[in-house]
Formats: C-alpha cells, structure tokens, sequence
C-alpha cells in the first residue's frame, strides 16, 4: 500500500475545511489542513454570516431608537452613524469567534495546520511554498467569491462586495444594490436603517427569486415602508463612474433606459466557486462554472478526492458546509457510504423579520409535480407578537395529499429560531396531531407554529359531522345565540 505523509489533506480553512480537520483528527487521522490566507475561518467569520449578523443587529438596534414611540418612549434625539464605530464592533465579534478557530486549536485536537497556496501536483499530493505533502484522500473545500458580471464599464467602475462592505471608512449617503438575493436584501436593509439611501436592482418580478413570491413580496413591503427604494423587472446596462458618485443605467419593465446614482456600488449577484490556481486540470478533476462533480457522497472523478462546502454549488450556507463536511468524514475516515441528502435542509434570510424555510415551498411543489395544500396561520393573531410591536408576518404550512408536511416557510419575528420546532418535526416525522396537542409556553411566537397545525385540524375537529355525532349519542342543544 502507498505510503503518504497524511491519512486526510483539507484545502480551505473555512466551515466545511474546519469540520472535516476537527473531526479527522479526532477519530486519530493524520490530518494536513491548507489555507490561503494569513487566518482560519473562512468566508462565514470574516466577510459572510458573522460580520453580516453583527451589521444587522447595530442597525436593528439603531431602527429600534428611532423608532421609539412606536413603543410609548419618548422620541430620542439620534447622531449620525459613525460607521467606523460599526466596524469596530464587528471587528471585536469576529476577533472573539476567531479563538474558536485558531490555529493553536487545531493543533491541539491534533491537525497540522499550513498557510499558502497549494497547486496539486498528482492526485495523491499537493505543492505547497517548495514542499510536496502526499494524502491517502484530499477535501477540496476552498469556498466560493463573488461573481462579477461582464457589466459594460466595470474595469473603471469602483464597486464593492461582501469583502469590503464590513470595513468602509464611513457610511455611504447612497448604495445601489445590484442583485436581491439573501446576502443584497440583509445589506440593503441593514444600511438603509444605519442612514444610507438605498436603491435595489432585480431583473426579475420580485426579490429572493428562490422564495415563493407571497412571502418575498411581504419582505420587499416591509424594506419599502423603510424607504429602500425596488427597481424590479430590471436589467442593468452599463456603470460607471462620475468622480464623486457612480452612475449605473438600467432598462425597466417598460423598455425604459434610466440612470441611478449613488456613492457606492454593491454587487451581490451570485457566487463563484474558488477552484481556479489549484491545478485541477492537470489532474483531470472534473468541474464547471457551479462547482465541482460530485457524485451523491460528494466524491470526485477520483474517488479519494472529496468536495464539501460552497464548491458544491449546492447550497451556500454555513450549516451546509458542515453538514456535507459530516459526509465526507463518514466517507472518507470511517468508511460508512453517506449520501447527501438536502430534502430536510433550512435556510434562513436575516432580514427583519426573518424570512425562515425548510423543505417544500410552492414554487418547489409545482416543479416537482407534488400535488399539496397551502395552511397559514398570522402573526397578527399571536399574543406575544402583538405585545413586541411585530404585526406582521405569517406561517405557510405546506401538506402533501397524504396531508403530511412537506414545507414550511415562516416570515416573522425569530423566524430563523421558530424554524427549529419545524426542523424536529421533519427530520423525525413527528405527527402533525403530535404538534397541535403539545402545550406550548403562553405567551409565545411558537405558538404559531401549534396554531398553523390547528387550522389544519379545525376543519376536521369542528365538522357537521362531529357535531351530528355529538348531539346524537349526548343530546348537544346547538347554539345560544345569533
Ligand atoms: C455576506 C454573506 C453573508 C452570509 N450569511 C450567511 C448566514 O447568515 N448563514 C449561512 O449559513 N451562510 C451565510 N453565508 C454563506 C457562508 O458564508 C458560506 O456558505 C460558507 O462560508 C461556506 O463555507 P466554505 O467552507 O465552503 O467556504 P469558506 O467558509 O469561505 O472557506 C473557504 C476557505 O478556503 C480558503 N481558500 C480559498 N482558496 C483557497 C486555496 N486555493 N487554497 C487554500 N485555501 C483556499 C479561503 O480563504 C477560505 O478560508 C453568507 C455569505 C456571505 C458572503
């Protein structure tokens, strides 16, 4: 048998590298972990969920003051946004989460951990600052960046992305948006509370473009009524830049050419996987503009090569991350065949309120032919939301013919934490009858998520017929009034 310097080599030090690295040494692999940049943490801790969270939570607390006599205060007198200030205190968050995934931690639980740019030079090893390392299986899980469209007058164009949004030196008067997924709505949100003028572009009918339309419209109202101004059914023809601001001409629904200005441009249009530089070529590794080919246990071409992470193109997420990074440890240290298996996976938009889903939505539903009935239940109606000042917001239960859960989608309030009773219930399919009769804490946003499920049993529980059967076996005298 081949003798190799290490049972597992990861490239990428972010969250599925991480996860592969801990859980590899700890099952006793002799574990090699490569990272580009000068720290561990990825995308997620530096220019992804942890600073883009921060951001979110100082510009919900700086909308809360302004918006204080919603709540019976008096109204407070607020200075202008220090932005530098903002970025410090994601600086901080990021610099405490960073410990967690330093390189002395990895070290201890027994991962060698080096920094550079590694080029594989065969399929079994990898060059790396004038050194060759060799692995029995290798996990390529360098994460994805932005992607850049070839919009004319880009090159002369200043822009920014989720690499530089967290680390202005102040904050902008004015930011197009161009794109309305997850990462485009939370900033665009986030820098409209914080004082920015913000303008969004989308070339389609609506925002979050993978959401049903019901619920994504409900999002877009909400940043509406904030002042963020929508530019949707619009394509964008050319940027460029005026000195002091960048102008960015779109065509509207209408065949209308027109021309936005602002001080800053955020492109947040997608991503791309990080798979060029590594010599996959020259190992004749299959991949595409999406990601890497992987087969259901997320092998390679060459079955000791593994991909977990943002370069599966599956879905870009943190706990996606982790979860593929669980497979390949099952694959490729314990020898268990996992497969991957996203029916059951959550996502969540962190925009307030949150937009939270895990399985089926409608848009879903209909590609995949699944016949199924809609279950809503309002935030309106709920006590506890009411007394937080959240009035809107809704549950979208969906059910299959055989009226078992297929979706949920919750636009609210702690949508992302209400999502996690949904997540019991799917993976351990838990009963809806299950659900409607537990008692939750009153009073409550969960339960909501009790009184979507007694929508669903009202109609059967409350029937003619139930009443029929009632009043024939114990003689019920009907109504008392009206
Ligand atoms: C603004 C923003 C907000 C987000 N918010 C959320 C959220 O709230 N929740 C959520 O679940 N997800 C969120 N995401 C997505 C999440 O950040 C990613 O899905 C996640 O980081 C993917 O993990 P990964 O390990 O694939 O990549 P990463 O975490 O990016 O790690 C990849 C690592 O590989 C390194 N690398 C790159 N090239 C090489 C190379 N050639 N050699 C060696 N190392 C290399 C990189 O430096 C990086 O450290 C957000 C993303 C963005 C941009």
């Amino acid at each position: 048998m081949a003798d190799f310097d290490f049972d597992i080599g990861i490239l990428g030090g972010g969250s599925a590298g991480l996860t592969v690295a801990a859980g590899a040494a700890q099952f006793g692999a002799r574990t090699l972990l490569i990272e580009k940049e000068k720290a561990l943490g990825g995308d997620c801790l530096h220019y992804g969920c942890v600073p883009s969270k921060t951001l979110i939570r100082t510009a919900h607390v700086y909308h809360m003051m302004k918006n204080a006599e919603r709540f019976g205060l008096p109204r407070a007198e607020l200075k202008a946004v220090d932005y530098r200030d903002v970025a410090k205190r994601i600086q901080s968050v990021i610099s405490a989460i960073q410990k967690h995934d330093s390189e002395e931690r990895f070290c201890s639980l027994g991962a060698k951990v080096e920094f550079g740019d590694p080029v594989f030079s065969d399929e079994h090893s990898v060059l790396l600052n004038g050194k060759t390392f060799s692995a029995k299986n290798w996990v390529i899980a360098t994460g994805s960046s932005p992607d850049i469209p070839p919009i004319e007058g880009i090159a002369g164009t200043p822009y920014i992305t989720n690499k530089e949004i967290f680390s202005l030196e102040s904050l902008p008067s004015s930011m197009i948006v161009i794109g309305a997924g997850p990462i485009a709505i939370e900033m665009a949100q986030a820098f409209c509370r914080l004082g920015a003028k913000v303008t969004v572009i989308q070339r389609s009918s609506q925002i979050l473009s993978k959401e049903d339309k019901d619920m994504a419209d409900m999002v877009m109202n909400v940043m509406a009524s904030e002042g963020v101004l929508f530019h949707l059914n619009s394509a964008v023809l050319s940027v460029r830049e005026l000195g002091g601001e960048r102008e960015v001409m779109i065509k509207n629904l209408e065949g209308k050419t027109v021309g936005l200005r602002a001080e800053k441009i955020l492109i947040a249009l997608g991503r791309q996987p990080n798979l060029a530089g590594l010599g996959l070529e020259a190992i004749s590794l299959q991949f595409d503009k999406k990601g890497l080919k992987l087969d259901n246990r997320l092998r390679t071409n060459h079955k000791h090569i593994f991909g977990a992470g943002d370069v599966t193109g599956e879905y870009l997420f943190t706990h996606a991350a982790g979860y593929e990074g669980g497979i390949v440890l099952s694959n490729a240290i314990l020898h268990l065949p996992r497969k991957a298996d996203y029916t059951n996976l959550p996502w969540c938009t962190y925009t307030d309120p949150e937009l939270a889903s895990i399985g089926m939505n409608e848009k879903r539903a209909k590609d995949a032919g699944i016949n199924y009935t809609v279950w809503t239940e309002e935030f309106r109606a709920n006590d506890r939301s009411l007394a937080e000042g959240e009035e809107v917001g809704k549950v979208k239960l969906l059910l299959d013919a055989k009226e078992k859960p297929i979706g949920i989608q919750i636009f609210g309030p702690q949508a992302g934490e209400l999502l996690s009773e949904w997540v019991a219930v799917m993976n351990g399919g838990v009963k809806l009858s299950s659900l409607a009769s537990a008692v939750h804490p009153y009073p409550t946003l969960g339960e909501i998520n009790k009184r979507v499920v007694g929508n669903f049993f009202a109609g059967k529980i409350f029937s003619e017929k139930v009443k029929k059967a009632l009043k024939f076996f114990f003689h019920l005298r009907g109504r008392a009034c009206g």
